[in-house]
């Protein structure tokens, strides 16, 4: 696979039929001299290798649940002069059978950030299709080590929403070197705190994002799986437990108001935990919630009318007490997405100090190219889930 990526990239001059624009946008030198490692027509051997596994870390941690959800997530290898990275939108859980990585150079991708241009969406023409690197490039950039994996888990966003999650995660990460770094959007300003941390401690290995989720950084893609691993262990949470939803009051509700019942188990916990319910109704956890859900969580009483659910806009609702409910058309990323969140809320203690996005952060977030965004990340995830999906479409997620 690494091999078919470099033959790919390898365009010293322009190709027959490549425009301008193409050429403008691949941040890679146009003369021949582009030396990667062996500097012949093939990845050398350490290279594929590497790449591949990679691959390998990037196909077990997407296709987890509890890391990651849909397109988020980003892992990437600094190999030479070229940072390997995430293209955006695409899912982590495909990296072993679909090109998920584009190749820019390092030195130009550092040189934007310090001239303070974003260099996300920098492309690479890989396999005839012109991919676009993550949200999250700068971030990988600035970061010393070679392997970044940068994961929304579950057990890392219940302690990074909190107001006291720095102080409790101190003895659970004793004797790891790493960092909390308040919460900023994605892009330049969350790479320049990384950046100003790493650059008074570049051993950081493990950094908490406020309000967002994990970054691991490591030497090799196994190494640095394992600290994940290691980490993941130290900060876990067990979820509360939540009784049954009313399945038959919940299935009379979804067919008088045209709504559908969502089969994982977890999801109903926000309905019917009044704790889940507090904690949502206090205003936004994280990002992702806004993009892909809402930035408030409707709810509804059991005796919900068809004229009242008409006006919810949002892909679910509460019900309070028996459950929850997903619209009738079926978006996969829509259902990973309220999953997570589940899972995140169901781990926060009722007593636990919440610090919600600022409404000017929710607002940024949805000014910016959301749209296209969530189109990408559902073209991207159609039809190819990681897991087992059922006729509904709706993927039978089993979260721990
Ligand atoms: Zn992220």
């Amino acid at each position: 696979m690494a091999e078919k990526l470099f033959k790919a990239l390898h365009l010293p001059r322009k190709a027959p039929g490549e425009t301008n624009r193409q050429r403008d946008l691949n941040n890679l030198p146009e003369s021949d001299e582009m030396v990667f490692r062996g500097k012949g027509d093939f990845l050398s051997i350490g290279t594929a290798s590497e790449i591949d596994s990679l691959l390998a870390v990037s196909g077990r941690i997407g296709a987890d649940p509890m890391l990651v959800q849909a397109a988020t997530g980003n892992t990437s290898i600094k190999l030479d002069d070229v940072l390997w990275i995430k293209a955006s939108g695409k899912w982590l859980a495909h990296a072993n059978r679909e090109e998920i990585l584009v190749p820019v150079s390092l030195t130009e991708t550092i040189r934007r950030v310090e001239t303070n241009t974003d260099p996300a969406g920098q492309t690479a023409i890989v396999a005839g299709k012109t991919l676009g690197t993550s949200v999250e490039t700068a971030m990988h950039a600035v970061i010393p080590h070679r392997v970044v994996l940068h994961v929304h888990s579950v057990n890392a966003i219940a302690w990074a929403v909190r107001s006291d999650g720095e102080a409790h995660l101190r003895e659970r990460l004793q004797g790891l070197v790493w960092k909390w770094i308040p919460y900023l959007p994605s892009g330049l300003p969350l790479a320049s705190a990384i950046r100003t941390a790493v650059k008074a401690q570049p051993e950081i290995q493990v950094f908490i994002l406020a309000n967002h989720g994990i970054v691991i950084c490591g030497d090799t893609p196994l190494g640095t799986e394992a600290l994940l691993r290691e980490v993941e262990t130290r900060i876990a949470i067990a979820p509360r437990t939540v009784p049954e939803p009313a399945w038959d009051d919940l299935n009379a509700i979804a067919e008088r108001i045209g709504w559908r019942v969502p089969a994982n188990p977890a999801v109903h916990a926000l309905g019917m935990d009044p704790i889940c319910r507090k904690m949502l109704a206090g205003g936004t956890l994280y990002p992702c919630q806004a993009i892909f859900l809402a930035p408030r969580v409707p709810m509804v009483s059991q005796f919900v009318s068809p004229s009242d659910a008409a006006e919810i806009d949002s892909a679910y609702v509460l019900v309070e007490n028996r459950g929850t409910l997903l619209r009738q058309r079926q978006n996969p990323v829509e259902g990973l997405t309220l999953a997570g969140l589940a899972q995140v809320v169901l781990r926060l203690p009722e007593d636990a100090p919440i610090a919600y996005l600022a409404q000017k952060d929710v607002n940024d977030l949805l000014c910016a190219d959301v749209y296209h965004y969530r189109e990408r990340v559902e073209d991207n995830g159609a039809d190819r889930l990681p897991f087992h999906n059922q006729p509904s479409g709706e993927p039978t997620v089993e979260l721990r």
